[in-house]
């Protein structure tokens, strides 16, 4: 719930419906957000910068059903511990199923399909993909809380002895996602309260060897952490990432797990240099986490007012009157022609009303066109934020907004 004057303003239930962003109807059911054309742009842009950062270090992407038999969760241990919050789906044959809560069991058997040898592990799934809680409506909140999420989530099969690397590799993309968008992060250590055992699945002795790789890969790479005694998954500790936003407010967002549980369930092995079986472990993760919830942070800490990469239009060409309609659509077209998402205004309305409106849409550049950028060949551009740039010739503005975009400034 909102507190002080500038969440208000700044609150992403608002911004969504006056930016265009995403719904709620009434007919779907609540906690269940529906995307526009512009709010999904902005999911594909972040989750393709995730996808670009995830491909440098060797993850391949995989695809699941969003239902599974009921056999899986009893495999996974999620039947007896998350039930509740599992939608359940009859077959017409009698058969139960349920909605994917998660990916993680879904994705051991994609592992599971052959078996490996450890020369071919690590193996990194990558799998943007909805999953689906029932969660109690008096508890859903925006896209902070919802029934229906994406999770940017992604899974590594490895040996024990790989899991420090693997850490610092995701540990990277998380340091290179959130830095660009001037976050500033800590880290909490998730670990399992030795007190309630009968939380977390498994043998005490791999949690306690498990949570000594976590705590020494964060003392090697020197970060600021917090201990989180009981905040560990129930399959395994992990490292949990907060970022604080530009309105001083903390959330978790990204999460690095280890897992030595569901590889043991699962009977995941690979084939050692002795010839023989070994157990190998899984890492969860995900860097946005849910992409609804990143972006009620990231709506929030921008309010409203996302870089040019981000945003959905990212350059308005506004003709002062008809005479320069005819070049203002030549720019628009060569802006667009150059991968820019730039639209034209060329609505019967004054100038002035027309700029305010492209700024209380939060789109980054505006572009006038009058006589003399006609006779010029030119724009007179207009930063939302910083205000003019002067007149430009076209191929010095489209360079201006190219390297603003390739900078994700
Ligand atoms: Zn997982």
């Amino acid at each position: 719930m909102p507190t002080t004057a500038e969440e208000k303003i700044n609150d992403h239930k608002r911004l969504g419906r006056e930016l265009d962003l995403f719904v709620f109807s009434d007919l779907v059911g609540s906690g269940l957000p529906l995307w526009t054309p512009k709010g999904t742009l902005l999911r594909d842009t972040l989750d393709d910068f995730v996808w670009q950062l995830r491909k440098q270090y060797g993850y391949q992407k995989v695809e699941i059903p969003h239902i599974t038999k009921r056999d899986l969760y009893e495999t996974s241990g999620h039947w007896d511990k998350f039930q509740d919050d599992l939608f359940k789906i009859t077959t017409r044959e009698g058969d139960l199923f349920a909605l994917k809560p998660m990916n993680c069991p879904h994705h051991t058997q994609i592992y599971a399909r052959k078996l490996w040898s450890y020369r071919e592990l690590p193996q990194r799934y990558a799998n943007s993909t909805m999953c689906y809680r029932d969660e109690q409506t008096g508890e859903l909140n925006g896209l902070a809380r919802t029934r229906a999420f994406t999770q940017d989530d992604a899974h590594v099969f490895c040996r024990e002895t790989e899991v420090k690397e693997e850490f610092l590799k995701i540990w990277e993309i998380v340091e290179t996602f959130y830095k660009t968008f001037g976050f500033h992060l800590k880290i909490r250590l998730s670990f399992r309260d030795p007190k309630q055992p009968e939380k977390f699945l498994g043998d005490q002795a791999r949690w306690q060897s498990a949570e000594n790789i976590l705590r020494e890969i964060t003392r090697d790479k020197g970060a600021e952490t917090v201990d989180g005694i009981g905040e560990a998954a129930f399959y395994g500790p992990k490292l949990d990432f907060m970022a604080k936003d530009n309105l001083g407010r903390e959330w978790q967002v990204a999460t690095i797990q280890l897992d030595m549980n569901m590889p043991e369930r699962f009977d995941l092995t690979c084939v050692n240099e002795k010839g023989e079986k070994e157990r190998i472990v899984m890492i969860h993760a995900a860097i946005m986490g849910s992409i609804e919830r990143f972006l009620s942070v990231l709506i929030e800490h921008y309010g409203g007012s996302f870089p040019v990469w981000l945003a959905p239009v990212q350059v308005i060409v506004l003709p002062i009157g008809e005479k320069h309609r005819n070049f203002a659509e030549k720019v628009a077209y060569l802006f667009q022609e150059n991968n820019i998402r730039a639209e034209l205004n060329a609505d019967n309305e004054p100038l002035g009303k027309r700029v305010r409106s492209g700024k209380t849409q939060k789109i980054p550049y505006l572009l006038v066109i009058g006589d003399k950028e006609v006779e010029t060949q030119s724009v007179s551009m207009e930063h939302r934020d910083t205000g003019s740039l002067g007149t430009q010739t076209l191929s010095k503005s489209l360079e201006i907004i190219q390297k603003a975009i390739a900078d994700k400034s």
